[in-house]
């Protein structure tokens, strides 16, 4: 019994004389007079693995009729050098197994490239094409790049939870948990809908963060992160928002918004240089059939230093800038999209750290500045993405954060672990949060967020 192998394994070890063993799916057959040519591909690498089958093979004519795009097979057989161009190697086969048919009038990924939006709503089948192929890869790898990049800095990974009852942060953006009976949920005295009397005893929700539970591990642990998904009930159709989406969020003691940037700069290096080492094959296939800028972002991602500049500046230049915006622009007013993504792609070419934002568009929690009007916050805006990393240095003075609180009228009852992070063994910390898919995005070129999810959640879908 010739042992099975992984296609991306035979690719780039295999050699002739080899029997060998692969599963998969068929991509295409193509039938010659005495032989037929088909691509097997298993999802461990973009190329599939090429085996020519001839009339000589067992039950051939029988095979190959129940063989079309679509079916899934077994090979086995003897690697050989290979004539065609474009490949090292390929399958000569002594038998072939049918595991299961693809009818070729009803299987919808036949030969030709089908839109993207199609694909979404064949989400249960698009994995076996070559862009969602290597899109699934190139994430796999990201996840890995951020794993090793903490690990190896000696942060500990730690698990916020999905469930809370802290609405602090997102107001408006929330999915509520519950577990009352919707056609009759007890009431109040006065008609509202009785949290007491669910399951958590008060109104719980889907987390949008997972960052405050990160500071309490980081008061212990010094330096943490959380990589999980959160929720955002925010009803914005755009290519960059999803309604479930993974973040990366880092909290580091002792850390100032300088180590901060360091830390989220290094970090994206780093996953970059990963990528492109793992993956070369799937981002040369981005460069050439999604955006053919790919491969020299990700070179000006780990060779160039990111531009750092404050809010204030930032409106200056947008301010000056040659260029129509259809949002305006002046201080005090929040960065939208176009801005930057002018800052980051039209004018400094690169990823842009803006710091220092006014204190009323930011969250409470960002420590003020001695100018009484801006926070330690930063924003790391991508070319073609905009805002990839929001953060900040944390206010770590208690009554500095009461005043904040409320400012913003956040009760201190309901956040008083929150507050006892301040009464206890205080210290400055810093962390920011990265959208996992806008990173994915980032590096692969492709346009719409809700590619690079394998089950994309947004407003009126959630099919799959
Ligand atoms: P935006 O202004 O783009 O909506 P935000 O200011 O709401 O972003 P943060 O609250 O700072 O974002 O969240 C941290 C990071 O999470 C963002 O930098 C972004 O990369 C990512 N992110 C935020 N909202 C979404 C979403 N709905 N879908 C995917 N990623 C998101
Ligand atoms: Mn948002």
């Amino acid at each position: 019994m010739a042992t099975t192998r992984r296609i991306l394994d035979l690719l780039r070890n295999g050699q002739p004389g080899e029997t060998v063993t692969i599963q998969g799916w068929v991509r295409t057959k193509r039938d010659q007079k005495e032989f037929s040519f088909v691509e097997v591909n298993d999802g461990s690498s973009l190329a599939g693995l090429q085996a020519v089958v001839s009339q000589d093979v067992p039950g051939y004519a029988d095979a190959l009729k129940r063989v079309n795009t679509g079916a899934s097979v077994e090979l086995s057989g003897t690697l050989v050098e290979s004539p065609a161009k474009g490949q090292r190697i390929e399958l000569k086969a002594e038998s072939i197994t049918v595991f299961g048919e693809a009818d070729a009038e009803t299987y919808p990924l036949q030969k030709k490239r089908h839109s993207f939006e199609f694909l979404r709503s064949i989400a249960h089948l698009r994995p076996r094409t070559n862009t969602l192929g290597s899109v699934f890869r190139v994430r796999n790898a990201c996840a890995t790049a951020v794993h090793n990049f903490f690990q190896e800095r000696n942060f500990l990974w730690v698990h916020t939870p999905l469930i809370t009852a802290s609405d602090a942060e997102g107001a408006g953006e929330l999915f509520t948990v519950t577990s009352m009976n919707l056609d009759t949920p007890p009431r109040t005295k006065s008609g509202e809908v009785d949290f007491a009397q669910d399951f958590f005893g008060k109104r719980a929700f889907l987390t949008v963060s997972g960052q405050l539970e990160a500071e309490i591990m980081a008061m212990a642990f010094t330096n943490v992160y959380t990589f999980g998904p959160t929720f955002r009930a925010e009803n914005s159709n755009t290519s960059r928002h999803l309604a479930e989406f993974w973040m990366i969020e880092p909290e580091m003691a002792f850390c100032a918004l300088d180590g901060n940037m360091e830390l989220a700069e290094s970090f994206l290096k780093y996953v970059f240089k990963y990528v492109l080492e793992t993956c070369p094959e799937d981002m040369e296939f981005f460069n050439q059939r999604i955006d053919n800028t790919v491969l020299e972002t990700a070179d000006n991602i780990i060779n160039n230093e990111f531009e750092r500049i404050t809010y204030t500046d930032a409106i200056a230049l947008l301010e000056k800038a040659d260029k129509t915006f259809e949002f305006p622009v002046s201080w005090g007013l929040d960065l939208q999209s176009e801005h930057e993504r002018y800052l980051a792609e039209d004018l400094f070419k690169k990823p842009v750290i803006v710091t220092d934002y006014p204190k009323e568009i930011k969250a409470f929690y960002m420590r003020q500045n001695d100018d009484g009007k801006t926070v330690r916050a930063m924003d790391v805006l991508a070319p073609r993405i905009g805002e990839i990393i929001g953060g900040s240095q944390r206010e770590e003075r208690l009554d500095l954060l009461e005043q904040r609180m409320a400012d913003f009228h956040i009760p201190a009852e309901s956040m008083w672990w929150y507050l006892d992070l301040r009464r206890f063994g205080t210290v400055p910390h810093a962390g920011f949060g990265l959208g996992f898919e806008r990173l994915v995005q980032f590096m692969t070129g492709m346009q719409n967020i809700r590619d690079v999810i394998p089950f994309p959640r947004t407003p009126q879908s959630a099919e799959f």
